[in-house]
């Protein structure tokens, strides 16, 4: 039954969330110039506020959450900490389920918002996590988010993402289009909006692939040295319709490498970034040298603080 309460966001700032900027990087002269959106600048510093945002005003008007209910979703981080801050302004109760092992920075900031954490065993990872998250929603009456499944998830990105994008690129026109997968919803998402308004985009998956050095760790460690890109989980990305995508696998040690890059010369942005704009670099080799390419920087630095990211930076 659809909500008679207004939703709890007038006066609140994540009412008017502005576009984030598209910004041409080139880092080198010898490199091609990509376009990148920075979406680090989004109130909690990443792409995730659009989703958070959306799947809950969706779920209140539908009746399906009101003041005072709780929600829950499993997550690596990024979608949590959106998720906190969204239903810190929306007088929501907050449950993230994240796989142990995920960087302090990210419990710190839910724990600041009010969002209560439960761990699963890191082996379990975040489908240990879903499933957890699936017996919260039943023991608690919680809404559980689902951002692998919920079409509102690459939906957001049609209606906002993509617009903002056509507004911003040089002609209104966009030849490709790169990005990792989490749940897919930013590839799915952009390159449904850019082709419906006529943009003929090519989609390039930057798939990460781990280096020599990370097969040796492996046994003693299961983190991802990229989070937020986890492969071969959402149910939305295997659903999805995306004709001629080219995966394009540039190996994890490059993508910090690019993302170090990209901090040097003032882009506050964790390694999912350096994946994005090293896999756009790779697809320009692909493609004429005046293609529009279009990629996404999906989060802020400083949570990474205590990963292997700023290792180097650590005083001893
Ligand atoms: N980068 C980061 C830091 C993320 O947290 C995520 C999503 N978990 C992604 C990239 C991938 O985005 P999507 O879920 O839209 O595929």
């Amino acid at each position: 039954m659809p909500s008679s309460t207004p939703l709890p966001i007038a006066n609140r700032f994540i009412q008017s969330i502005e576009p984030t900027p598209l910004v041409a990087v080139q880092l080198s002269p010898e490199e091609p110039r990509i376009w990148c959106k920075l979406e680090f600048l989004n109130p909690s510093g990443s792409t995730k506020d659009r989703i958070a945002r959306y799947m809950l005003e969706k779920a209140w008007r539908q009746g399906r959450i009101k003041a005072g209910s709780r929600v829950v979703e499993a997550s690596s981080g990024s979608t949590s900490i959106a998720l906190a801050l969204a239903c810190a302004q929306m007088d929501l109760k907050f449950t993230a389920v994240l796989p142990e092992g995920v960087s302090s920075e990210r419990v710190w900031i839910i724990r600041a918002y009010g969002g209560d954490i439960e761990f699963v065993p890191k082996a379990a990872g975040i489908l240990g996590a879903m499933k957890r998250a699936e017996e919260l929603e039943c023991e608690q009456g919680a809404f559980f988010t689902r951002q692998f499944e919920n079409k509102d998830n690459p939906e957001s990105h049609r209606v906002s993402t993509a617009q903002e994008i056509l507004h911003q690129v040089p002609n209104g026109m966009v030849d490709a289009l790169v990005s990792g997968v989490g749940t897919g919803g930013t590839l799915i998402g952009l390159h449904q909006g850019l082709s419906e308004e006529g943009c003929p985009v090519k989609p390039f998956l930057a798939l990460p692939v781990k280096s020599e050095h990370q097969f040796e760790l492996e046994c003693c460690s299961f983190s991802s040295r990229i989070p937020g890109v986890v492969d071969g989980l959402s149910r939305l990305y295997k659903e999805a319709d995306l004709p001629d995508l080219v995966e394009i696998e540039v190996i994890d040690e490059l993508a910090l490498q690019a993302a170090k890059r990209l901090i040097r010369k003032g882009f506050p942005v964790g390694p999912s970034s350096g994946l994005n704009y090293a896999a756009a670099a790779l697809a320009a080799k692909q493609l004429p040298p005046d293609a529009t390419i279009v990629t996404v920087f999906p989060d802020r630095m400083e949570r990474y603080f205590s990963t292997e990211l700023f290792s180097e930076y650590v005083v001893s």
